[in-house]
């Protein structure tokens, strides 16, 4: 598969036309942002790790009955997903409070929201992503009331099911960012699912295993992202990346 024409550049991600109708390549770039932009910089690394954690969940949520636009993985940071036509908003699912309800409403971070709570934001940077409820959403024609129960289906599953694989990793989904697109009247879930779209949280320590390590400096990211990488596809190599020795390079031991 060619790479063609770019099509879009994100804050972390770049599209690209193919050689393949209805086939596009995303590259997770080695970039990353914080509070609208204000905050930014270049990782080495960074783009495979979530490249490789948003293909193993999609591939996950795959098997398990949920349509998403991932089809392969190119290299470590190229991921072919198929086309859509993408909704702009932004579908939050939160299991406890964290982040912004907890600075906008009056929840004590860490409470446990059971049912989980769905919010729905408007993706528009230049709005600062502002909050929509359902009439707001129909009302805009973004999305039909049909479509928006179906995105709060998926939603759902998709929580449930990250829910329960992160839990075997002794990691907590606090909350976690989805995007979703339409082909024809199916609506696939889109974009990705990574360290920069989910809060997580360790299950014994409470230590930070996300972008809050790089929006909140509580240290450095890219241990962080190596190590959660690791865990969540259970590939000790993520981890052991920085290690490898070329051996014509190595020093030999000393005695
Ligand atoms: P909060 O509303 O607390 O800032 O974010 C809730 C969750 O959604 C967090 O896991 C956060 O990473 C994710 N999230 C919210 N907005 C964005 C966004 O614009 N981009 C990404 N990648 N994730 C977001």
């Amino acid at each position: 598969m060619k790479q063609k024409k770019l099509l879009y550049t994100g804050k972390a991600k770049s599209v690209y036309r193919t050689d393949v109708k209805g086939k596009l390549i995303v590259e997770f770039r080695d970039d990353i942002t914080a509070f609208d932009g204000g905050k930014k910089d270049t990782l080495k690394n960074k783009g495979s790790y979530n490249a490789g954690v948003s293909a193993f969940v999609f591939s996950y949520l795959e098997k398990n009955g949920v349509k998403t636009h991932f089809l392969e993985m190119l290299d470590e940071k190229r991921m072919v997903v198929c086309e859509l036509s993408m909704i702009p908003l932004e579908v939050i699912v939160r299991n406890l409070a964290a982040g912004s309800i907890v600075r906008n409403y009056p929840f004590k971070e860490g409470t446990p929201l059971k049912p989980p709570v769905i919010v729905i934001d408007y993706k528009d940077d230049s709005r600062h992503d502002p909050m929509l409820n359902d009439d707001l959403t129909v009302a805009l024609k973004i999305a039909t009331p049909a479509e928006l129960k179906r995105i709060k289906t998926i939603a759902r599953k998709v929580n449930a099911l990250l829910s329960g694989l992160l839990a075997k990793q002794g990691i907590t989904l606090v909350d976690f960012k989805m995007e979703f697109g339409r082909q024809g009247k199916t609506i696939y879930l889109g974009d990705e699912i990574s360290m920069d779209s989910m809060r997580l949280w360790d299950k014994k320590t409470g230590e930070s295993l996300d972008k809050d390590v790089y929006r909140f400096n509580k240290g450095d990211v890219m241990v962080t992202y190596n190590r959660v990488a690791a865990r969540i596809t259970k590939k000790p190599g993520a981890a052991a990346k920085k290690t490898v020795v070329d051996p014509k390079k190595a020093k030999p031991k000393a005695r």
